[in-house]
C-alpha cells in the first residue's frame, strides 16, 4: 500500500466503522488521532476518538505550525497532528488519515503521492439514514453535515479512487483490494465459504 493514505467521505458515509474493520485486519497500518474543537460523543475518549482541545489551544497549535493540515468543518475545528504523522512515516509505517475534502485537498499538496480515497454512500438518502441511525449528533448538526455532504459528493472526481460503501462486507474487501493489502484471514461478514 502507499505509505500515506487519505480516506475521505461525507459524514455518516460509514469511515469510522470501515477503518476499524482494516485496522483489526491490518495492525501494522497507523491511523493518525486527530484534534478536534468538537465536544466528545458518548463514548469516545480522549487521546483515542481523538484529542479534545479548546478553541485557543487548537489555534495555539496551528500558529505554532503543529498540524499538517487543519480545517472547520460543520463549526467546529479538525487537524492532524503533524509530528505522529512524521514519526510513523519515518519508521516505515503505513499511515491513515481520515479527514474532510479541505483537509485532503492540503494533503495533496504537501504528499503528492499520498493515495486519496473517497468514500461515497449509494444514494443521498441512504446517507441520511446513516447520519440520523447513529443517533449520535443534534438536528442542527446533522442538518450542516448533511449540507456539507453535498459539497464533499461534488469533489470525489478529484480522488485516486472512489468505493461505495453499500454492502459492508464488500465495501470492505474492496478498501483492501484498493490500497492492496492483501489477507489470509476469512472474509469479513462472516461469511464461511470462501467460494
Ligand atoms: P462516518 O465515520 O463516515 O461518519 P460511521 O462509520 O460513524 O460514519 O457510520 C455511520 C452509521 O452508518 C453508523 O451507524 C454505522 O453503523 C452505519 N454504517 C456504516 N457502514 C454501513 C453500511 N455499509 N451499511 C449500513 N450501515 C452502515
Ligand atoms: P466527526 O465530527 O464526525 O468525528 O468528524 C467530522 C468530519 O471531520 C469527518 O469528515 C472527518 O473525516 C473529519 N476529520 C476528522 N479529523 C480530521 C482532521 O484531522 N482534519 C480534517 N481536515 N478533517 C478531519
Amino acid at each position: 500500500m502507499a505509505r500515506l493514505t487519505v480516506i475521505t467521505g461525507p459524514s455518516g458515509v460509514g469511515k469510522g466503522t470501515l477503518v476499524r474493520q482494516l485496522l483489526a485486519r491490518h495492525p501494522q497500518i497507523w491511523l493518525s488521532v486527530s484534534a478536534t474543537t468538537r465536544s466528545p460523543r458518548p463514548g469516545e475518549v480522549d487521546g483515542e476518538s481523538y484529542f479534545f482541545l479548546g478553541r485557543e489551544d487548537f489555534e495555539q497549535r496551528v500558529r505554532a505550525g503543529g498540524f499538517l493540515e487543519w480545517a472547520e468543518f460543520a463549526g467546529n475545528l479538525y487537524g492532524t497532528p503533524r509530528q505522529a504523522v512524521e514519526d510513523h512515516l519515518a519508521q516505515g509505517r503505513p499511515v491513515l488519515l481520515e479527514i474532510e475534502l479541505e483537509g485532503a485537498r492540503q494533503v495533496r499538496r504537501t504528499f503528492p503521492a499520498a493515495f486519496q480515497l473517497f468514500i461515497k454512500p449509494p444514494c443521498f438518502a441512504e446517507l441520511e439514514r446513516r447520519i440520523r441511525g447513529r443517533g449520535t449528533d443534534s438536528d442542527a448538526a446533522i442538518g450542516q453535515r448533511l449540507e456539507r455532504a453535498r459539497v464533499e459528493l461534488a469533489a470525489e472526481e478529484e480522488f485516486d479512487a472512489v468505493l461505495v460503501n453499500d454492502d459492508l462486507g464488500e465495501a470492505c474487501e474492496q478498501l483492501e483490494r484498493l490500497m492492496h493489502l492483501t489477507s489470509k484471514k476469512p472474509p469479513i461478514g462472516g461469511a464461511s465459504a470462501a467460494g
